[in-house]
C-alpha cells in the first residue's frame, strides 16, 4: 500500500494553512490513509476533502449568523402554537420562513396585538428559521437599538450605524410602541425605517396599531410619513388573542380542578 510521504506530509499542512483551508487540514491526513487504504481514485480523494471544507464553511457560518442575531432561546416554530392564533395560517408563515418572496424586496412584517399574545415569540422563531435558511437577522428591543442609534448620533456616525445594519437581511425591532415617547428618540428610528425602505426588511411587533402611533411619533407628519413606508409592502397579522401566559394558566388551574371521578372515568375511558 503507498502512503504519505512524510515530507510531503508537513508540506501539505504548510500548504493548506496558507490556502486557509482549515477543515482540510483537519481531516486530510486520515482521509488520505483511507484513500490509501481502499485505493481510492484521486478524484475520489479531492472531491472529499472539497466537500468537506464546504461543510465545514457552511456550518461555521451558520453559527456565527446564529450568534449575531441574538434571538432569544427556545423560540421555534415548531413550539408555537398555531391553533390559538387563528389569524396567522401556518402555511403562510412557513413561506415567509424561505424568505426570499420578501427579503428580496425588502418588505416588511408588522405582528401587532395585546401583550402575552405570541408576537415576540413568532418573532423569533421566524428570525430563527431564516437563520437557518441562509439569512442574516438582528433581533433587538426596539428601546436597545434607539439608544444605540443615538449615542451614534450624539458621536455624528448615525449614518454609518444605520449603514452597518444593512448587512443584515431582516432587523426584528421587538416592541416599538414601548419607545419613550421623545422626540430625538423618534428621530433615529425614523431615519432607520426610511434608510430601509424597499431595500431590506422590517419585522415591528407592537402592541397599539397605527391608529394609536401619534403617541408614540410626536410629530403628525412624520407618523404618516413612517406608518406610510411601513406599510406600503408589508404584511401585517392582527394578533387579537387572549395572553399565551393565562390561558395556559387557566387551563391548568381547570385541570387542578377536576373532580377524582371524572379523572378516573377518564383514565379507565
Ligand atoms: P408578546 O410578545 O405578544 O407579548 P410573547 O411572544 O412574549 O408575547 O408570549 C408570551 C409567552 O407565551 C412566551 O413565553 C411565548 O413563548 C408563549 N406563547 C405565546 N403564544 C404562543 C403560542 N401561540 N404558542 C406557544 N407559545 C406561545
Ligand atoms: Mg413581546
Amino acid at each position: 500500500m503507498r502512503t504519505t510521504d512524510p515530507g510531503d506530509a508537513a508540506r501539505i499542512e504548510l500548504l493548506l494553512a496558507e490556502l486557509r483551508l482549515p477543515a482540510v487540514k483537519q481531516v486530510w491526513a486520515s482521509l488520505a490513509t483511507q484513500a490509501d487504504k481502499e485505493g481510492w481514485p484521486a478524484g475520489r480523494f479531492l472531491a472529499a476533502l472539497a466537500e468537506h471544507e464546504i461543510a465545514e464553511r457552511a456550518r461555521r457560518r451558520l453559527e456565527r449568523h446564529l450568534a449575531e442575531a441574538r434571538l432569544p432561546p427556545g423560540k421555534t416554530l415548531d413550539t408555537f402554537d398555531f391553533e390559538v392564533v387563528p389569524v396567522v395560517s401556518k402555511a403562510q408563515v412557513m413561506a415567509l420562513a424561505a424568505g426570499d418572496a420578501w427579503l428580496n424586496n425588502g418588505a416588511n412584517l408588522l405582528l401587532f396585538g395585546p401583550p402575552g399574545g405570541g408576537k415576540s415569540h413568532l418573532a423569533a422563531a421566524l428570525g430563527f428559521a431564516l437563520v437557518e435558511n441562509g439569512w442574516r437577522v438582528l433581533f433587538t428591543r426596539t428601546t436597545d437599538l434607539v439608544q444605540r442609534l443615538q449615542i451614534a448620533r450624539r458621536e455624528l456616525a448615525l449614518e454609518a450605524a444605520i449603514a452597518k445594519l444593512d448587512k443584515y437581511h431582516l432587523l426584528i425591532l421587538d416592541d416599538l410602541a414601548y419607545v419613550t415617547k421623545d422626540q430625538a428618540e423618534t428621530s433615529v428610528l425614523f431615519e432607520l425605517i426610511s434608510a430601509r425602505y424597499e431595500r431590506k426588511s422590517l419585522l415591528i411587533t407592537a402592541n397599539q396599531p397605527f391608529g394609536e402611533w401619534g403617541k408614540i411619533f410626536p410629530d403628525q407628519a412624520m407618523t404618516v410619513a413612517v406608518v406610510d413606508r411601513l406599510v406600503h409592502h408589508a404584511t401585517i397579522f392582527e394578533m387579537n388573542v387572549e395572553s399565551y401566559r393565562r390561558r395556559t394558566a387557566l387551563e391548568r388551574k381547570r385541570g387542578r380542578g377536576r373532580p377524582p371521578i371524572h379523572a378516573t372515568i377518564t383514565a379507565n375511558a
